[in-house]
């Protein structure tokens, strides 16, 4: 297929194929990539989203590249459940520093019928300051899916982390079929999925291309689909793990832009490891969402002012919701820098 060749959204993805897309010399997969982003999306624009652990550590899962399971000593600072207003001081934070979604994780097998009603407050108060609502807190029933879908959470992430084949190396806990069923309330529900994978846990290309084709294959794809480079932290199972070829996971967010060309593919987890030429290339690549602000869940992430040093020397502009023009966006965030200039998250151009 050529770049200009206009490009279908499929759901009949087969490993021949997808395996042959990833083999392709670099140079032609990442043209072909950026031509079909180009077909979907300003090319110059990367949405960004800032997330917040709201509630760390003491999962009962064995998710085995995870800080925060119980079943490894991390030395991880364990804190229950934040409080609203702090979740909405954060949420108001994140919206002054220029994000336009709020993510808050919990590490939970499945929330608690005692924290659902805290954590339906927290959507609801995030949204009236006008940002988009995403939640990751494991397992769901229909009855929570309909109830955060009620308070106005707009994304649900769920990742199925890996192919179906690999993933009993990586989580004995919860089936891969759960995980679907959960994925299957959030569609039924009118939310919004997020869901993809980690690279660097010893999976083959195999299991790469089986992750995407899952994601793909799905009746309407992800939304959003992160796609994460381990971090290997000490304590964990998989803290020795072999790093991935750089090249490697820009392949598979070309592959995984190809496969689902109108979602957005996110530049997850594992960021700070990454050079700025990286960052860059996987933009060209088709990434256009990246995680935002001084934490991602328990592993670092770059200082967002960093970032908007490197999105002004790409030319890339944060994206703005649906819902705003971009004008009107891009004077806020021009703003809130201002209003924000003593701030550590302030990057000050001017005096570089
Ligand atoms: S990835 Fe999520 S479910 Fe798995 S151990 Fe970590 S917090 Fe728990």
């Amino acid at each position: 297929m050529s770049a200009t060749a206009a490009s279908v959204t499929r759901h009949d993805w087969r490993l021949a194929e997808v395996k042959a897309l990833f083999e392709q010399p670099f140079n032609d997969l990442i043209f072909q990539a950026q031509g079909v982003h180009r077909q979907h999306f300003d090319a110059n624009r990367v949405q960004v989203s800032t997330l917040l652990s709201i509630k760390t550590g003491a999962c009962p899962e064995d998710c085995k590249y995870c800080p925060q399971s119980g079943h490894y000593n991390t030395g991880l600072d364990k804190e229950k459940l934040m409080e609203v207003q702090k979740v909405l001081d954060a949420a108001a934070e994140a919206k002054a520093i220029g994000s336009t979604r709020f993510c808050m994780g919990a590490a939970w097998k499945h929330p608690s019928a005692k924290d659902m009603p805290y954590v339906l407050k927290m959507v609801e108060g995030v949204k009236a300051l006008g940002l988009e609502t995403c939640m990751t807190l494991g397992k769901l029933d229909q009855e929570q899916t309909q109830a955060l879908a009620a308070a106005g959470l707009d994304y649900y992430n769920h990742n199925l982390d890996t192919s179906p084949e690999f993933y009993g190396n990586i989580i004995t806990t919860r089936t891969y079929a759960d995980r679907l069923e959960t994925l299957s309330y959030v569609r039924e529900s009118g939310m919004k999925i997020c869901s993809g994978g980690i690279l660097g846990m010893g999976e083959s290309l195999n299991d790469r291309a089986g992750l995407l084709i899952q994601l793909a294959n799905l009746p309407e794809h992800p939304e959003s689909v992160p796609i994460n480079m381990l971090v290997k932290v000490k304590g964990t199972p998989l803290a020795d793990e072999q790093d991935v070829d750089p090249f490697d996971f820009i392949r598979m967010l070309a592959v995984a832009r190809i496969m689902m060309p109108k979602s957005h593919v996110r530049l997850s987890a594992g960021r700070e490891q990454m050079n700025e030429q990286m960052q860059a290339l996987a933009f060209v690549a088709g990434a256009n969402s990246i995680f935002y602000g001084e934490k991602l869940l328990t592993t670092g992430n770059p200082q967002a002012d960093k970032d908007m040093l490197l999105f002004k020397r790409l030319g890339i502009q944060p994206e703005a919701r649906e819902e705003h023009d971009d004008e009107v966006h891009q004077a806020a965030i021009e703003q809130a820098l201002v209003e924000q200039r003593d701030s550590k998250l302030f990057y000050n151009a001017a005096s570089a």
